[in-house]
């Protein structure tokens, strides 16, 4: 038996809910047509002229063979065929099947080559629903970027992207597995100069709708490249507010001077490595106190102001039980957390070759994340409090509307697939 109020603020939320199905549908007559900012030659987006791609389950979607990739970039590396074959041909593309199985979302497919492949999508077949319902649609169509938006049939046809990383280079001063770059252990060196780091933030700034980015410097280790400062500085200097260093944290945390310089040229976020509370919970990357070193960088760089995202890789089974005290030191520090980016495991690079057994093991997805959140803090149901990182598109729409025509940039819009991020915010007081 729930209490009266229960039944009040249920009744209120029914309320609630008709009355906007009311206005949404009244507010499709007699619409004004939408202005065309400066910094798009198209005009805003009505919501229901936004697309969104075939959602639901069973549905048959595009593809890739994970091995024929291996192999056809191998072939490429090796001199055996040219690299224009990403652009002309669907190089590795097969179909796949998104079912559900045993209370699972699965995704399923058949290399005719290497035959069959799946994986797990979800373990909670509501929440998958939730994330997809709640999908608001893509943002314009990406225009003035034919030159930049080319390779192959994965072109970016909707906004610009959110995120633009740049890999400054693949050295590190740690060597960890997992790796997603497989950095330091590639056998040779890959590192931007000044002209291609400057070339890659002018070119970005060319693409309309001329969106603001999270520009990440990445690598390996971004900190160690002999650019990194002028390539912040750069960023901030035409236009870019949400700067951010994709970073281990160990020359943060080595120089207080340097988190100093960093701060001073622009960087906004520092986007932290960060595996769980403790060294033992670090030690799996072969530095036998980073967790210290972590608190060190955290202490350096909120010093010089700048903001700090911990970065939690999550395996299952490795370090998912991490999660509720990952969350609770974010809790305990909130002037120097802002928040927390958890990223289930991604099998590349370093990882790239591992068993179907360790796979299907440390496979950990959305779901798993937003019930190990509830499990081990009580924090958040899943198919309530969380949403799409797309569904900030809505809050998006109605800044560039409020900024008016004559805003010089648009506000960052994430138009990514529901399949492929979630977020939960916590007010914290
Ligand atoms: S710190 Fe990052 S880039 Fe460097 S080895 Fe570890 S995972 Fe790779």
């Amino acid at each position: 038996m729930h209490k009266p109020i229960k039944y009040a603020e249920k009744g209120l939320t029914l309320a609630a809910d008709a009355g906007f199905r009311v206005f949404d549908f009244l507010n499709r007559f007699n619409q004004r047509p939408s202005f065309t900012p400066a910094w798009a030659d198209k005009p805003l987006l009505k919501s229901h002229e936004k697309v969104k791609p075939p959602l639901g389950w069973p549905r048959e979607t595009d593809s890739l063979c994970p091995k024929c990739v291996r192999e056809a970039r191998q072939e490429i590396l090796d001199g055996k065929r040219d690299y224009k074959i990403l652009l002309n041909e669907k190089v590795g593309e097969i179909k796949a099947t998104i079912i559900e199985r045993d209370g699972k979302i699965m995704m399923v497919k058949d290399c005719p080559v290497h035959g069959h492949f799946e994986d797990v999508m979800a373990i909670d077949t509501a929440f998958f629903k939730h994330l997809e319902e709640s999908f608001p649609g893509s943002d314009m169509r990406a225009h003035n970027d034919e030159k930049l938006h080319n390779p192959g049939s994965s072109t970016i046809k909707y906004g610009r992207g959110s995120v633009l990383t740049i890999d400054l280079t693949n050295r590190c001063n740690m060597m960890c597995d997992p790796c997603f770059m497989d950095a330091n252990q590639v056998g040779f060196v890959h590192e931007l100069g000044w002209d291609d780091i400057k070339t890659l933030l002018d070119n970005a700034i060319s693409i309309k709708p001329k969106r603001q980015m999270s520009v990440q410097f990445s690598g390996g280790e971004p900190t160690i490249s002999p650019y990194f400062l002028d390539a912040v500085r750069y960023a901030r200097k035409v236009g870019y507010n949400s700067v951010q260093a994709a970073t281990n944290g160990i020359e943060f945390a080595k120089s207080a001077d340097f988190a100093q310089a960093a701060a001073d040229a622009g960087l906004r976020y520092a986007y932290l490595q960060f595996d769980g509370i403790g060294n033992a919970a670090n030690s799996h990357r072969l530095v036998g106190n980073l967790f210290d070193v972590k608190l060190r960088a955290i202490e350096n760089l909120h010093n010089a102001g700048v903001d700090i995202v911990p970065v939690i890789t999550i395996l299952n089974g490795i370090n998912n039980e991490q999660v509720g005290r990952v969350v609770q030191f974010a809790l305990d520090n909130p002037k120097k957390i802002n928040f927390l980016s958890f990223q289930p495991v991604s099998f590349t690079g370093r990882d790239e070759e591992i068993t179907d057994e360790r796979r299907h093991a440390q496979r950990y997805t959305l779901s798993h994340l937003a019930h190990d959140v509830k499990d081990q803090t009580g924090i958040g149901e899943p198919v309530r409090d969380w949403f799409p990182i797309s569904f900030m598109g809505t809050f998006t729409d109605s800044a560039d509307y409020v900024h008016g025509p004559q805003a010089d940039w648009g506000q960052l819009n994430c138009g990514c697939h529901p399949n492929c991020g979630v977020g939960m915010a916590v007010m914290i007081d």
